[in-house]
């Protein structure tokens, strides 16, 4: 028997050739209570000026600040309060000269005042209060349409929503808003050796730790996937279920069997089903037997089975894709600038991700990885909130050296109250 023999291609254009065919979704209609994490499929005006009228910033007293010329400690120039307004109600008054009302915070400012006195300035007299500085006009008034204007574009189809964009969404009166459809994601687990939770791990056996991490990726992006059973390495079981998950699913996430391997049986499934595969070698370290292919507008996903190249493999090419179908502006993973923590002294023609964990110092941002770090590790990648690139070539790497790191898991950042 020979050995297939594969062409591995760049890391990026494996990303690119997966990225150009990736169909985007249609759109659907969800009420903004669900739309948390969806992409915004429309343009969002302002339906009003934001603030909608021209409002108190503190509790305090709106005067005429002409009223207020020439106050100082000297000079402590004294008001009358014919008023007095909350949040939510407008005074029917309009001011005289020496006049103010009191007023709270979000409060109309009345007719004919112009500036507002913080509590803080004032001392309280019989029938009002003094001041003892001038105020100019305007000062601490929140004008009308000065934060966005009535008609104006304030969010763009493409963002995530965010919480931010639902209190927009909220502050607009949106019950519902246009997003694009999220994918919906089948994961696979392939292997023989694999085993649920329950069963007993006889000789030879492991129990099945990829579709669960593959199901909770998807998860940390909001995105339910259904689990199948694990399948054997059996040519006809692999092509019957993934031809299902490909009739009920988006995109197919399976892992294991991609490899040359005499059960490895993914690459066969594949040339069945007459799917076109985008490439099945990558210049990467772990997961170089990537695969993906695609039939129709249906991704498929064949990541290696050890647990290591499996994450990089969906954080590379499965998030990005998820990102792009849902017609996100942001698809491709944040990569940042830190400096390594360790020796890696051996090269590697590969491109190398390890599994590291950051640190925010004073000094920097330090990446070191987490702990044991071959393609077989599982308890690093818990340890680990990004992945160390470390470019192939003929050279190692030293503690110290500058290096690129995608962030994985920005929840799990060291954190310290540094305030
Ligand atoms: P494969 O990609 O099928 O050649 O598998 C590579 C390695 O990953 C083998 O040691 C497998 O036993 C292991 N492996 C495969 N699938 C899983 C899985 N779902 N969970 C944990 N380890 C796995
Ligand atoms: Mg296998």
């Amino acid at each position: 028997m020979t050995v297939e023999m594969r062409t591995p291609i760049p890391v990026k254009e494996a990303i690119e050739r997966v990225i150009k065919v990736v169909k985007q979704l249609e759109t659907e209609t969800v009420s903004i209570n669900e739309s948390l994490n969806y992409i915004l499929a429309e343009d969002i005006k302002a339906t009003y000026d934001i603030p909608r009228f021209d409002k108190s910033p503190y509790d305090g007293f709106a005067i005429k600040s002409a009223d207020s010329k020439g106050a100082s400690g000297d000079n402590r120039i004294s008001f009358k309060v014919v008023d007095h307004i909350g949040a939510g109600t407008a005074s029917s008054v309009t001011l005289n000269s020496g006049e103010a009302v009191r007023i709270m915070t979000g409060a109309p400012i009345p007719e004919g005042a112009d500036a507002v006195v913080m509590f803080e300035q004032t001392v309280e007299t019989e029938t009002g209060f003094t001041i003892r500085k001038p105020f100019t006009e305007g000062e601490n008034v929140a004008f009308q349409g000065e934060e966005c204007k009535e008609n104006e574009y304030v969010l763009l189809k493409g963002q995530r929503i965010n919480s931010g964009v639902i209190a927009v969404l909220a502050t607009f009166g949106y019950e519902t808003v246009k997003v694009s459809k999220k994918p919906t994601v089948a994961v696979i687990a392939t292997g023989s050796e694999l085993v649920g939770p329950n069963d007993p791990l006889e000789t030879g056996k492991i129990r099945n730790s990829n579709g669960p991490m593959i199901e909770s990726l998807c998860k940390e992006v909001d995105i339910e996937a259904t689990t199948y059973n694990i399948q054997e390495d059996n040519l006809q079981g692999c092509i019957d279920i993934v031809e299902k998950a490909m009739s009920e699913h988006d995109i197919v996430i399976t892992t294991g069997g991609v490899s040359v391997g005499d059960f490895d049986y993914l690459p066969k499934v594949y040339d069945a089903i007459g799917a076109t595969v985008l490439f099945n070698k990558v210049q990467m370290r772990p997961g170089s037997v990537t695969t993906v292919a695609y039939k129709g507008e249906k991704m498929l996903f064949g990541l290696s089975g050890n647990p290591s190249a499996c994450y990089s493999g969906f954080h590379l090419f499965t998030k990005p894709t998820i990102q792009k179908m849902m017609s996100a502006d942001a698809i491709y993973p944040v990569i940042i600038d830190a400096k390594l923590n360790e020796d890696f002294k051996k090269a590697n023609p590969f491109t190398r991700f390890i599994r590291g964990k950051l640190s925010f110092t004073s000094q920097g941002v330090y990446a070191e990885p987490s702990g044991f770090n071959k393609s077989n590790a599982v308890v690093a990648i818990a340890k680990s909130n990004g992945m160390i690139i470390l470019p192939g070539g003929t050279r190692g790497y030293q503690k110290d050296d500058d290096v690129k790191v995608l962030l994985t898991d920005h929840q799990s950042y060291e954190s310290k109250l540094t305030l």
